[in-house]
C-alpha cells in the first residue's frame, strides 16, 4: 500500500517536495492486531506545526516516518477479539492507505445516521474544538454577538452554527465572497465579512453594531486586530488557531491594548488536551449532523498522491470547508 513520509522539513511556505510518496508491504498482523483500510485522510493546519522542529505543545513529526493525521475506514483484518472485519473505525493511521492498531486508540463509528467522513469533521476532532472553544471559554449568552474567523472552514462553520443555536448574533470572517455568500445563506450567520475586500475595519463595524461579546480566533495577525478593536467590555477570546502565521509571517498582537481597556479575557486552547469533554461533546456534535441542523461543506483531494498539494492549499485557504483526502 501507498504511504507519504515526511522528507524535508520546511522553511517558510510548505513544498510538494517536503514529502515522498512510498509503497510498502502489508504488515503480517500479531496477536490482539487489526488492519484497518482507510478511506479518508484529514489534513489539518496542526500538521504544518509538527513538519518544523521549533519547540511547539507537540513532538515535531519524525523524518522518513509516515505524515501524521486522523483517518477513518474500515477493519479488513482482525486478531482481535474487539474489532469484527467490516467494522468502521477512526483512528491516526497517518497519510497512508492501511493501518496496523493494537484497537486501543480506534474508536468505533456508527455510520447508520452519520456519514463516515463527517467522523474527520464535525464529529471529529474538529467539530470538538468549535465545541469546547465555545462551550467552555466564549460561553456566550443569546443575544450577544460572537465573531467567528476562517468562518466558512471546518472548525470555523461549527462553531458559528452552535453560537446561532444558542441564540446569539453571529458575524463571520472569510475569504472572498462565495465563501461569505455560503456562511450567510447556508450556515446561517447573520452576517459576513470579507476580508480580502479591503474594508475590513468599517464592515466588520456595520456587521457588529453592538461590538463584540466573543472571538473565536482561527487566523491571526489583522483578522484578529480588527476584531480586538470590536470588542466590548469583557468580552472573551478562545484563541484556536493563527493559521496566517504557519508559514512564518507576522501574526503578533498589535491590538495587545484593548486587552487591558476592555478588560478582556484571553485563553488559548489544544482540544486535545481536552478529552473528558469529547464523549459529551461528541454525542451532541452527531445528534446535530444526524438530524440535519449542523449543517458541513468537503473538499476532497482524490487520492493520496494528491494530499500534498491538499495540504499546500489549505494552507493558503484554497479549501472551502473540511479538507480531506479520498483514499479509497
Ligand atoms: P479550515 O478548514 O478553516 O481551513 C483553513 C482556513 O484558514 C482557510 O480555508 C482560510 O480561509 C483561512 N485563512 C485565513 N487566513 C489565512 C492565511 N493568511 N493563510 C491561510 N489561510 C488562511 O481549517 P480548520 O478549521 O481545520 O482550522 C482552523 C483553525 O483552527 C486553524 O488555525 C487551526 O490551526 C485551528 N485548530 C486548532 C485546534 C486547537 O486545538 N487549538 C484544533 C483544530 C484546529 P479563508 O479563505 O476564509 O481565509
Amino acid at each position: 500500500f501507498q504511504r507519504i513520509v515526511l522528507a524535508q522539513r520546511p522553511r517558510g511556505e510548505v513544498l510538494a517536495s517536503n514529502f515522498r510518496l512510498e509503497t510498502v508491504e502489508v504488515p503480517a498482523l500479531a496477536d490482539g492486531q487489526v488492519l484497518v483500510r482507510n478511506h479518508f485522510l484529514s489534513l489539518d493546519p496542526y500538521m504544518r506545526g509538527r513538519m518544523s522542529d521549533a519547540k511547539s505543545y507537540a513532538a515535531p513529526q519524525p523524518l522518513d516516518e509516515t505524515m501524521i493525521g486522523g483517518t477513518v475506514g474500515q477493519v479488513v483484518e482482525s486478531k482481535n477479539p474487539k474489532f469484527a472485519v467490516g467494522e468502521h473505525v477512526a483512528g491516526m493511521f497517518g497519510w497512508a492507505e492501511m493501518g496496523v492498531s493494537d484497537g486501543a486508540l480506534l474508536r468505533k463509528l456508527d455510520v447508520s445516521r452519520i456519514p463516515l467522513s463527517a467522523y474527520l469533521g464535525p464529529v471529529g476532532m474538529t467539530g470538538m474544538t468549535a465545541w469546547y472553544g465555545l462551550n467552555q471559554i466564549m460561553q456566550p449568552k443569546a443575544g450577544e454577538t460572537v465573531a467567528v474567523s476562517a468562518a466558512s472552514g471546518a472548525v470555523g462553520s461549527v462553531v458559528g452554527q452552535l453560537a446561532k443555536l444558542r441564540g446569539c448574533r453571529v458575524v463571520g470572517i472569510a475569504g472572498g465572497k462565495e465563501k461569505c455568500d455560503y456562511v450567510v445563506n447556508e450556515l446561517g450567520f447573520d452576517a459576513c465579512v470579507d476580508y480580502k475586500a479591503g474594508n475590513l475595519q468599517a464592515d466588520l463595524a456595520a456587521a457588529a453594531p453592538n461590538g463584540i461579546d466573543a472571538i473565536f480566533e482561527n487566523v491571526g495577525g489583522e483578522v484578529f486586530d480588527a476584531a480586538l478593536a470590536r470588542t466590548n467590555a469583557f468580552a472573551r477570546v478562545a484563541l484556536c488557531g493563527m493559521i496566517a502565521g504557519y508559514n512564518g509571517a507576522d501574526v503578533e498582537i498589535k491590538n495587545a491594548r484593548v486587552l487591558l481597556t476592555n478588560r478582556l479575557t484571553l485563553r488559548g486552547f489544544i482540544v486535545t488536551e481536552h478529552m473528558e469533554f469529547w464523549p459529551q461533546g461528541l454525542t451532541e456534535l452527531g445528534m446535530l449532523v444526524a438530524t440535519g441542523k449542523l449543517k458541513y461543506r468537503e473538499t476532497v483531494a482524490p487520492d493520496l498522491a494528491a494530499a500534498p498539494e491538499a495540504f499546500i492549499g489549505l494552507l493558503k485557504g484554497k479549501n472551502f470547508g473540511k479538507q480531506l483526502v479520498k483514499l479509497i
